[in-house]
């Protein structure tokens, strides 16, 4: 969506820019083209390469009119996520960070990661990128296991893999991270443990470890519902959370927020941003922005963000959202959140009482040794991260 004064943000002008002039912003770029579609995928993506150039066309479009809007603010993370960025050409992904660099101020620029899929990485374009300035990057490896790997859809096996985080450290990219997946029918606890141990034998800095979510329609979900696969138990995938979590930490590389891990120092400062409530903009299908109070999603379908139809909704967050927020995404955090902050900024807005109710559940929680309290910081503990969905709740 472009930022013009007609458009639906044209009345919230004056507040964006004030906002993204306050403190420095996350920048997010959303690539949606993927070679092949994972059978477990619910991301915004198209096979539809044909699309690829009028996309990098509109976002080099978008870059310069929300640089021009915001008063070229500066921005202190940029992560190019999708789909598969690395299926950008050397020439797109130059022109995109020419883009950038002309429209904002990445003077406080502290990280910039690229999203690959180990399916289509080469050196020479490895290489290309981190010589633009792209400094960190992130594999979807999901798993080290060809069967696993086929089962999922994936393009790359469980070698490639391998190699393609080598190949990212010959390239210059000190900063590595890569994705594995818990959940997968048929994978086993012992399987995930020695994939976690392989990786971080490899020496790269950060892990995230999701659950395989089956949510919404996909290939894989239609086999399960079919009964011809078969998901963990939920007891089960505790047991490989809880595996995990003793062994990581032991490997150099201790949690940080429910589904990272990475060496003292080398957390995902970008990630990092959305669940401290910093500000971001997204760029691209299906992008998440929020600057100030204000909310909203590009469209996810691919040609109407190209041609610019359809109109997102702008939500505007009210107090009790906006202090819901705080413990809800704070409390995902391994340091947890500063309670008496939360406490200044809900008298500030007049719901102390809200905060004083949250307060007593999380004490009695404390009893049950799930939220650990030290002075004035609350925070899960590793039992109460095993069942964060159940506490998290209560700020819903
Ligand atoms: S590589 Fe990622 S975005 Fe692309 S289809 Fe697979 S899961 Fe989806």
């Amino acid at each position: 969506m472009i930022p013009d004064r007609a458009g639906p943000l044209g009345r919230h002008a004056d507040h964006l820019r004030a906002a993204a002039q306050r403190e420095p912003i996350g920048l997010y770029l959303h690539i949606p083209f993927c070679l092949d579609r994972c059978t477990y995928c619910s991301f915004t993506t198209t096979r539809d390469r044909a699309l690829q150039s009028a996309t990098v066309a509109r976002l080099r479009r978008e870059i310069r009119a929300w640089g021009e809007a915001l008063g070229h603010p500066a921005v202190d993370t940029l992560y190019l996520g999708g789909g598969t960025p690395s299926l950008l050409t050397r020439q797109e992904l130059a022109a995109l960070t020419a883009d950038l660099r002309a429209a904002f101020d990445l003077r406080p620029l502290a990280e910039a990661t690229l999203e690959a899929n180990p399916g289509t990485v080469g050196l020479d374009w490895l290489q290309a990128a981190r010589e633009l300035g792209w400094d960190r990057i992130s594999l979807g490896v999901q798993a080290l296991d060809d069967g696993l790997l086929a089962r999922l859809g994936r393009i790359h096996g469980a070698a490639q893999a391998l190699d393609a985080l080598a190949l990212a450290e010959r390239a210059g990219f000190r900063r590595r991270s890569a994705d594995l997946m818990v959940g997968i029918p048929g994978q086993s606890l012992a399987k995930v443990v020695e994939d976690a141990r392989t990786l971080a034998g490899t020496g790269l800095e950060h892990l995230s470890i999701y659950l395989l979510d089956l949510d919404k329609s996909c290939p894989l979900k239609a086999e399960v519902e079919a009964g011809r696969l078969a998901l963990p138990t939920e007891d089960e995938v505790a047991d490989v959370f809880e595996a995990l979590q003793a062994e990581l930490p032991r490997l150099g590389l201790p949690p940080y927020e429910i589904s990272n891990y990475a060496r003292p120092g080398a957390e995902s400062r970008h990630n990092s941003r959305y669940w401290e409530r910093r500000p971001y903009l997204g760029l691209g299908p299906s992008a998440a922005s929020q600057l100030g109070d204000l909310r909203w999603t590009e469209s996810a379908v691919i040609l109407a963000w190209i041609e610019d139809r359809g109109t997102p909704e702008i939500q505007e967050l009210d107090a009790i959202e906006s202090l819901s927020e705080i413990p809800l995404l704070g409390l995902r955090l391994n340091r947890g959140v500063d309670w008496a902050e939360l406490r200044r900024r809900a008298a500030a807005a007049n719901r102390v009482p809200l905060v004083d109710a949250w307060e007593a559940r999380l004490r009695a929680l404390a009893e049950a040794g799930l939220v650990h309290w030290d002075g004035d910081r609350v925070c899960l503990t590793s039992r109460g991260m095993l069942v964060s969905n159940g506490i998290l709740e209560l700020f819903v």
